[in-house]
């Protein structure tokens, strides 16, 4: 009978803390327990346990929650997790231990109701129709029962009082129906049906089980179909799949898909799901019940029974790194986890990052390549508009060229899509009688102006102020002019050119939340809409099969920062809002506005070659040491006080004290040095290949001062932008 169990709590600490276990109490690793934690009681997962010592003068675990234990593979991809990114391990855990909260857990039950078998005491017309469907004697939701008779639910409930119509308790909906592995489908492609063949095969051979294959094919070659049979394979095995999905990415065009394939919607799981929902789906994921889950990042932490496959799709995405908190990259960990639990994982990317292309080429990862787009259809032909020679009108941003392209693939009846990658009206508003330009009060960013809201706002904090009538600084009367432009002051311009067509803006700024989202992007796909104004919204994931001209309004945005990552990023966005064109039946091309054709990534993307840019960019990075050829971690140091931040910045650089093979830059103000009313300064260490960075930097941070009142000092292992 074990007597001391070490609990991990999932708050910011560092180790699991020991309690006695009482008599009559069996745990066993894994178990989430409920412990007290100074005056209070919180949840803990046993990571631990000693047999022989006595916890005579512990405090006792107080019970064992009935939640699925964390398997032994979910333990150590927590422990892993915190090892490499230097987070309190107790931090890790609470990514792998997000449990409902007590308002889920009282959700009222569902209601069901049928017809009780007497007639309604008062008969009317409205009442006759609703026994009339429910005659039928099946149960339904009382809603769903006045939508069919078509009257409203106060009649339903006149007949419930009435006793006309009785109650029955609902079985919950099931989490997810099992999806069918040989569904009929549409038959692939000899290209597809070879790539499947290959990415199945080793899932076969114990050998190669925990393997990570890259899958890559131009956007439209038809990859998701092809993962779909490596999903398939995995179900009929009777394993279980995870396919990640970057948040944006999972649309209902992406859920019918896979309702196409295999009869049913899949379990999904992100942020926005509920707490009882969650839980259930926990449990059927612990269960083995749920066979195929399709998720966002934070899905890499369900407790799987029997995984068989992890897919990450569009691995190339940024969005699968978590900035705050626990500072991880879902690629990554989900190559660490398919190791732990000796089950294949496959990258999919039409655009792949820097690292897997190099882990490709140098044979860590397998190559899978998908030739050409589907069905032989042609890649859309690109083209530039050199800014400094076909200038748009005064206070325009829409060349001529780009006006004609318009023009044109409107009158063959196709659909166009203008993308500029900032949200609101305008970048910046300047007075022209101060020169005042208004800033964030909380951030070191300009305040973005939002027409359709009337306001300046920023994006950094969300901090928002109306846009006043004089400038605020010198009084000046219609002096405040917007400088730049967003999507809103495209729409502007693009009405006035094209008074009698349908314009839809698609960002994040949609008005009516996600599901009026939804339903805009059907009306894109389904052609009743003529000129789609988006940002990256619309550029990743989406097929619009009307669409056949993409104009990329400014193709320079991300060039002219200092990130070393910035031409593998601009690359990657501008080839997938370019592959949205031509899609469908017919064949698409892209026009891009520069001011700089001739640099690399415009080049590359005009001439289609992007085997040469990942050549020569995966050159330049080798060259100058830089990951994947070296590695990099930040710290970053914030307080309120900026001389504070600074002064603990320059404290540790003073005991950085690097070996060889390690440089440390820095205290520099962070690219954006103000966040949130708090100041931010950045140590960048760089390392050479092999170098053990975590233990490094905690051997650093041990020497170093402690951070103290409103100072942090976060550590950035792989930082995407530095
Ligand atoms: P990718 O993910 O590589 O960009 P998709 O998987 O989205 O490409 O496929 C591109 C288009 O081709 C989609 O419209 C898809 O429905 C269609 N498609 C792919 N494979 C097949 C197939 N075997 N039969 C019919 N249509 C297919
Ligand atoms: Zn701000």
């Amino acid at each position: 009978m074990p007597a001391v169990a070490d609990i991990l709590i999932p708050l910011a600490l560092d180790t699991a803390y020991s309690y006695a276990v009482p008599a009559g109490l069996t745990l066993a690793e894994g178990d989430v327990v409920q412990v007290p934690l100074g005056p209070r009681e919180t949840i803990g997962v046993v990571w631990g346990l000693d047999e022989r010592a006595s916890g005579g003068n512990l405090r006792p675990v107080t019970g064992r929650i009935d939640t699925p234990p964390l398997s032994e593979a979910l333990r150590k991809l927590v422990d892993w997790l915190a090892r490499y990114t230097l987070a309190p391990k107790g931090s890790a855990l609470a990514m792998a231990l997000r449990l409902p909260d007590e308002t889920a857990l009282n959700e009222a039950p569902r209601i069901g109701v049928r017809a009780a078998g007497k007639p309604p005491a008062r008969p009317t017309v409205a009442r006759g129709k609703v026994m009339a469907v429910a005659a039928d004697g099946t149960v339904r939701g009382k809603s769903a029962l006045a939508k069919e008779a078509g009257v409203s639910l106060s009649v339903v409930d006149g007949l419930i009082d009435d006793g006309a119509l009785e109650t029955v308790a609902l079985m919950p909906e099931p989490v997810a129906l099992p999806p069918d592995p040989d569904h009929p489908r549409v038959p692939l492609s000899d290209a597809q049906a070879e790539a499947a063949r290959a990415l199945i095969a080793p899932s076969r051979a114990e050998t190669a089980a925990g393997e990570t294959v890259l899958l890559e094919g131009v956007t439209g070659s038809g990859k998701t179909e092809v993962y779909f049979e490596a999903v398939a394979e995995c179900v009929r095995q009777g394993r279980q799949a995870l396919v990640l999905m970057p948040e944006i990415a999972l649309t209902a065009q992406f859920l019918d898909r896979f309702a196409g394939r295999f009869g049913v919607r899949p379990a999904t799981w992100h942020s926005g799901i509920g707490g009882k929902r969650r839980e259930r789906l926990r449990a059927g994921v612990a269960a083995g019940e749920v066979s195929v889950v399709v998720g966002a990042r934070s899905a890499l932490f369900l407790p799987f029974r029997n995984l068989g496959l992890i897919v990450v799709d569009e691995e190339h995405e940024t969005a699968y790194k978590q900035e705050d908190g626990v500072h991880y990259h879902a690629r990554d960990m989900a190559v660490v986890r398919g190791r732990i639990e000796g089950c294949p994982v496959v990258l999919a990317s039409a655009t792949p990052s820097i690292e897997s292309r190099v882990n490709a080429q140098s044979g860590r990862y397998r190559h899978v390549a998908l030739p050409g787009r589907f069905g032989g259809r042609p890649l859309p032909d690109i083209s530039a508009v050199d800014m400094r020679l076909d200038k748009p009108e005064r206070g325009r941003f829409l060349s001529p060229p780009m006006v004609n392209a318009v023009k044109t693939t409107l009158a063959a009846g196709e659909q166009a899509l203008l993308f500029l990658n900032r949200r609101g009206y305008a970048p910046l508003t300047l007075c022209r009688a101060c020169g005042h330009r208004y800033q964030c009060r909380n951030c070191s960013t300009w305040l973005v102006e939002h027409r359709f809201r009337r306001a300046l706002v920023c994006h950094q904090c969300g901090y928002a102020e109306r846009k006043p009538e004089a400038c605020t600084e010198c009084g000046a009367f219609d002096h405040l002019t917007p400088c730049g432009p967003g999507v809103e002051r495209i729409a502007e311009e693009v009405a006035e050119l094209f008074p009698e067509q349908r314009i839809v803006v698609l960002s994040s700024d949609f008005p009516g939340g996600a599901e009026r989202l939804r339903q805009e992007l059907e009306t894109v796909a389904a052609g009743d809409c003529d000129i789609v104004i988006g940002t990256q919204l619309v550029a990743k994931g989406h097929n619009f099969p009307h669409l056949t001209l993409v104009g990329v309004l400014d193709a320079d945005i991300g060039l002219t920062s200092g990130d070393p990552r910035a031409a593998e990023r601009t690359f990657q966005l501008l080839q997938q809002v370019t592959g949205r064109a031509g899609r469908g039946e017919r064949p698409g091309r892209a026009l891009v506005q520069t001011y700089q054709p001739e640099h690399p990534v415009i080049a590359a993307l005009l001439s289609g070659d992007a085997d040469r840019f990942y050549e020569e960019e995966i050159a330049a990075r080798e060259a100058a040491g830089l990951p994947p050829f070296g590695r990099l971690a930040a710290l970053i140091v914030s307080a309120e006080e900026r001389e504070k931040a600074e002064a603990h910045g320059q404290a540790l650089a003073r005991v950085a004290d690097p070996p060889l093979g390690v440089s440390v830059l820095g205290p520099a103000e962070a690219p954006l040095a103000l966040v949130r009313g708090r100041w931010r300064f950045r140590l960048l260490v760089k390392t050479e290949r092999g170098i053990d960075v975590q233990s490094y930097l905690r051997d650093w941070l041990a020497r170093g001062p402690k951070p103290r009142g409103n100072l942090k000092v976060a550590i950035d292992v792989d930082p995407q932008s530095f």
